[in-house]
């Protein structure tokens, strides 16, 4: 058996979402289960539509990911003599011919065809002229186009979809290279994945129809074929069409938005393959050792962004005290309000980090999360508390809880409640309610970390400080206390 060889072909005309680099770890994932290589080949033959920046994204979503390449990346663009040649060939030997018919008739055989009712395509009135007619269009620089059989039947076996068969009489003669000297994708895709000695291509279901024009090509060169793997379909939530807009953002955007390339790994691989109806999460080694063509059905996968957010604070679970901590840091540094003094503190970050890692989805939650260790001050409002307390009572709670506090020796989690529960009966109150209020003196928030934890890593001074502030926000926002 040879050694596998698979490949991930992007077009860079235009930033790919997440679902798109499903392809790419699925080749990745193959390859590396295989024994095999991986290789990147960037198909830009399309220079219209080529998009400034792609390539680079791409890149850099395989880098991010560690989906790394044995082999490139490849540019088509200068590789444009293999096709050259190849078409070159193929006229020779009678299995394609230049076609001089200008853009303007062939818009007008497409809009006859449309006006009949008929299935568009090219008529092939160039595939018959003599040596003599093409003579005539001496100084006219043709397009080549593929000779497809007029009758007959192409048939393949995909690995996913089973038996493929397609009527000749179906496939228009195709256009292999362009007059400006460019292969089309079908020509470049088949000389350079049998120069490249790829053995397995697979690629999205998109792509099925293509395979027929492929297969006709690669008898015609006299390649022979790698195996084809076409990959289900991946839908939005609402089961429409996948893109950005309907809820797939691009490699960048999840990294940008704290989400781990490992979960997002995990996630991409179960866009269509399983290893059984349960295990959901799998390490990159599960993934090689158990990744198999078997496990990828033929039913559409739907990418759903919740669920890699759920699985993303899973993750982030996982992570080492140390390691969370240092990716809390960097994200903190880069979200947090520029009002909080750079650099950060590293050991009070760590302090901050296990109050939070339990209940983040994504490290870009984080700043939000916690912003209220990191500010100056924080607002106070007491109307958030109105209604299970008095204002008055808020004051004076304050005010017993300030002095209390002040005298406090040692302000660690188990000090503070053994001062703050009996405190909560001795002033008459549902421990809950004092707790409460001094959660909103201390973060300006209703809802925080435990408290007696976030207490303290704020530490003595900021907690009195803040108390403080909140006692004189109730008395000069309620003048007639
Ligand atoms: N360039 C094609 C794409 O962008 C590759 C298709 C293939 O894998 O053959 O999807």
């Amino acid at each position: 058996m040879p050694k596998v060889r698979t490949r991930y072909a992007p077009s860079p005309t235009g930033f790919p979402h997440a679902g798109n680099i499903r392809t790419a770890l699925f080749n990745w994932l193959f390859a590396r289960s295989q024994g095999g290589d991986f290789i990147l080949r960037i198909e830009d033959t399309d220079i219209q539509r080529r998009v400034e920046g792609a390539v680079e994204d791409i890149l850099g979503s395989l880098s991010w990911l560690n989906l790394l390449w044995d082999e490139g990346p490849y540019f088509q663009s200068e590789r444009l003599s293999y096709y050259q040649e190849a078409a070159r060939k193929l006229v020779e030997e009678g299995h394609a011919y230049p076609c001089y018919c200008s853009p303007q008739r062939l818009k007008e055989l497409r809009e006859e065809q449309v006006k009949r009712r008929e299935p568009p395509g090219y008529d092939r009135r160039c595939r018959y002229y003599s040596w003599e007619e093409r003579g005539k269009f001496e100084g006219t620089t043709p397009v080549i186009r593929f000779k497809v059989p007029l009758s007959g039947e192409i048939q393949f076996r995909d690995l996913i979809y089973g038996e493929v068969s397609l009527k000749c009489d179906t496939i228009d003669d195709f256009i292999i290279l362009k007059s400006d000297g460019y292969p089309t994708y079908h020509l470049a895709s088949v000389v350079d994945d049998h120069l490249m000695g790829i053995t397995h291509v697979l690629r999205a279901e998109e792509w099925l129809s293509s395979t027929p024009r492929h297969l006709l090509l690669y008898e015609a060169l006299g390649y022979s074929p790698p195996a084809f793997a076409h990959l289900p379909m991946i839908l939005s939530p609402d089961k429409g069409k996948l893109s950005k807009r309907t809820g797939a953002p691009g490699v960048a955007e999840l990294w940008r938005k704290g989400y781990l390339p490992e979960a997002v790994v995990n996630f991409l691989a179960l866009l269509g393959w399983a290893f059984d109806d349960k295990t959901e999460i799998f390490s990159m080694d599960e993934l090689i050792a158990r990744f198999s063509l078997e496990g990828v059905s033929l039913n559409p996968a739907v990418f759903n962004l919740q669920k890699l957010t759920w699985m993303n604070g899973l993750y982030l679970r996982k992570k080492s005290p140390e390691e969370f901590a240092r990716l809390l840091l960097s994200f903190l540094d880069r979200d947090l309000s520029s009002s909080v003094r750079r650099p950060l503190d590293p050991d009070y970050v760590a302090q901050v980090a296990p109050l939070i890692q339990e209940r983040m989805r994504t490290l870009g939650e984080a700043a939000e999360a916690t912003s209220f260790f990191f500010m100056l001050e924080v607002n106070f409002d007491p109307s958030l508390l109105k209604k299970s307390l008095p204002l008055l009572k808020m004051q004076t709670t304050l005010k017993v809880a300030l002095e209390n506090l002040e005298l406090l020796s040692s302000f660690d989690t188990s000090s503070l409640e053994k001062l703050l529960r009996p405190l909560a009966e001795s002033l008459n109150l549902k421990a809950g309610d004092l707790f409460q209020l001094l959660r909103l003196a201390l973060t300006g928030r209703t809802a925080s970390p435990p408290l007696f934890q976030t207490m303290e890593v704020l530490g003595k001074e900021r907690c009195l400080h803040r108390i403080e502030r909140a006692i004189m926000t109730i008395e000069q926002n309620v003048p007639s206390l």
